[in-house]
């Protein structure tokens, strides 16, 4: 794994393996905790940087139509443009 991971000036995508230009949603971040079910002290986490396009289309079917997060942006950017 080279450095780029944890470069803020250049994000990397998870899922692609592209450089994440910063954009109305982007970029992501997506943090993962094992072992979410035990204690405290057998929880263990680690950041991964995405695109929300591409994480989109990771989840499953059912699941794409939970994400909410890309409505909530695009509504702010309706008031912001009030
Ligand atoms: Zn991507």
């Amino acid at each position: 794994m080279d450095g780029d991971l944890t470069n803020k000036s250049h994000y990397k995508c998870c899922f692609c393996n592209t450089i994440i230009q910063s954009s109305y949603s982007d970029p992501c971040a997506i943090d993962i905790l094992i072992n979410f079910d035990k204690s405290k002290k057998e929880q263990y986490n680690q950041v991964f940087y995405c695109h929300m396009n591409c994480f989109k289309r990771e989840l499953s079917n059912e699941m794409q139509s939970y994400f909410y997060l890309e409505s909530l942006v695009e509504s702010k950017m309706s008031l912001d443009e009030e």
